[in-house]
């Protein structure tokens, strides 16, 4: 199943995307959540209630109707995996891990899959990743090697969007990894059980049309299954919870000279079977701004 968040006639809500179509979950199934975190936590009891109503087409709406949104709006941790694909170590000319490298994306990163990103005013390194985004579902503690795969709720397409100068200055990349619109996911969760293998699926990336990365997630150092056993050694993995889980080759930063993203550049980032998501750069204000009021 394919598992979305939309806006559609001012309202938000969680959807089914069906072909050309999303139905919202709560005109399928009244007794649902709304909210994307819960729909995953009781997903073994929503998933064969929903089965049964996915013909109710009066409840469709076109997607081209909707304004797809991330499908989680505020994980609990945004986790990435840093220097994870061979191709990519060496262009960036660092030493190969001998452990896994991790880093925060903050969730005020999150962004629509198809929302502009913002060039940080004042900066002109801004680099694009693409990678394929596991959403943690049952999670947990401790988690073996070998039931990794029972974590996963499922798939998305994501941009680990990086500034770099931010990034590189400092030893720890989480600031340079989390401005604002620095994390478009989706375009919607692929549930677990639609990708027979996550470990074989083409990645690529075009900047206005010209193809910039393209590698398969065969080629992970780290394969998912051995990121999640190594990070719930430390912590416990909770229902919507998203992992990063690298990025190949391509990215700006590896080039002489680097071709950083620069404003009304279109990044489009795509993976077999989970869709697309593309970003258009617009110019951060850098003016003074409150946050919203609690
Ligand atoms: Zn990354």
């Amino acid at each position: 199943m394919k598992l979305c968040r939309f806006e559609h006639d001012g309202a938000i809500a969680s959807g089914v995307v069906l072909g050309n179509t999303v139905a919202a979950l709560h005109a399928l199934l009244p007794e649902a959540p709304n909210d994307m975190q819960h729909i995953i936590a009781q997903w073994s009891s929503l998933e064969p209630l929903l089965a049964g109503r996915l013909s109710d087409a009066a409840a469709s709406i076109p997607l081209s109707e909707v304004r797809l949104l991330a499908p989680i709006s505020r994980p609990g941790k945004l986790l990435a995996i840093g220097l994870n694909y061979a191709d990519h170590l060496e262009e960036t000319g660092m030493e190969k891990p001998t452990q896994q490298l991790w880093f925060c994306k903050q969730a005020t990163s999150v962004n629509g899959p198809f929302d502009p990103i913002e060039l940080p005013a004042g900066t002109n390194s801004l680099d694009f990743e693409v990678e394929l985004v596991a959403v943690i579902g049952k999670g947990g503690r401790n988690i073996p090697l070998e039931r990794a795969q029972e974590a996963v709720f499922g798939y998305c397409v994501g941009n680990d969007v990086s500034e770099r100068e931010a990034q590189l200055s400092s030893p720890q990349w989480m600031v340079g990894k989390s401005f604002d619109t620095h994390a478009p996911f989706g375009p919607w969760i692929t549930t677990a059980d639609e990708i027979n293998d996550p470990h074989a699926l083409n990645i690529s990336t075009h900047v206005n049309n010209v193809v910039r990365q393209s590698s398969n997630t065969r080629h992970l150092i780290f394969n998912l299954w051995q990121q999640i056993e190594h990070l719930s050694r430390a912590m416990t993995l909770e229902p919507g919870d998203i992992i990063f889980t690298g990025t190949p080759a391509g990215v700006a930063m590896g080039e002489t000279p680097p071709r950083y993203l620069e404003v009304g550049d279109a990044v489009r980032c795509t993976i077999d079977g989970l869709g697309a998501i593309e970003n258009v750069v617009i110019r951060g204000s850098g003016e003074y701004h409150q946050g919203l009021a609690a």
